[in-house]
């Protein structure tokens, strides 16, 4: 992702509904180019990088489907989310959409703010995608790689403590609830509990601690953690 604001693209060849919608993303804080039809918003890609697409089903021309099945064959653009408007609501089309790579739907007439709700979560679902590396005072992760260094030395970690530890690196300071993690590592499973959280904040805490005596994890007694240095 772009270090500044993340950039949407919204295909829409209506311009009240455009308007409308670029208005709302721009209050949310995010970056928004438009585009009119598909040739369009191809040529924008070209020149852009643009983290998410809000792409209109219907649009003259090339058809938002096909748009969709052009982005998502090119291997530059193709791991951009693309959330697509439809004012059909029929499964089959869904399902033609979703195979041709769609993140998500939401159909017309709809909610802004059920829409800005999918965007973020269609953003964070692709946020591993983009960003490659994070870093933390002595701290760095690489994604893609699955690597944790702590002063350049390497740190052992399980599965989930890697899922925390990324969670944390994205948001330094921030402090997260136990359900808040939770839900993001687990998925909300009804079967983990909440003190699931604190046994393996504890282990990542102690891997860790064993390359560092600096300890980078906050407990906010009560209520949940964050990665914080002072
Ligand atoms: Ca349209």
């Amino acid at each position: 992702m772009n270090q500044g604001s993340p950039r949407i693209l919204v295909v829409e060849d209506e311009p009240s509904q455009s308007e409308v919608l670029s208005y709302n993303l721009n209050i949310e804080g995010y970056d928004v180019f438009n585009a009119e039809t598909g040739e369009e918003a191809l040529l924008v890609l070209e020149e852009t990088e643009i983290d998410l697409i809000i792409l209109d089903w219907m649009l003259p021309e090339i058809s938002g489907l096909e748009v969709c099945r052009q982005i998502k064959s090119n291997e530059r653009h193709k791991r951009i989310p693309i959330i697509m408007l439809t004012a059909r609501g029929e499964e089959e089309d869904k399902v033609r959409g979703l195979n041709l790579g769609a993140s998500d739907f939401v159909t017309k007439p709809y909610s802004t703010k059920e829409l800005l709700a999918r965007v973020r979560s269609s953003l964070r679902d692709h946020s591993d995608i983009n960003i490659d590396i994070l870093t933390y005072g002595s701290l760095r992760m690489d994604v893609v790689a699955h690597l944790v260094t702590v002063s350049d030395v390497k740190v052992s970690l399980g599965p989930i403590e890697f899922k925390l530890l990324r969670i944390l690196l994205e948001n330094p300071k921030k402090v997260f609830s136990r359900d808040q993690l939770l839900a993001r590592v687990w998925h909300n499973n009804l079967n983990v509990e909440t003190r699931t959280v604190d046994v393996h904040i504890g282990r990542l805490r102690k891997q860790l601690g064993e390359m560092s005596s600096v300890d980078f994890i906050r407990t906010v007694r009560g209520f949940g953690y964050s990665l914080d240095l002072e």
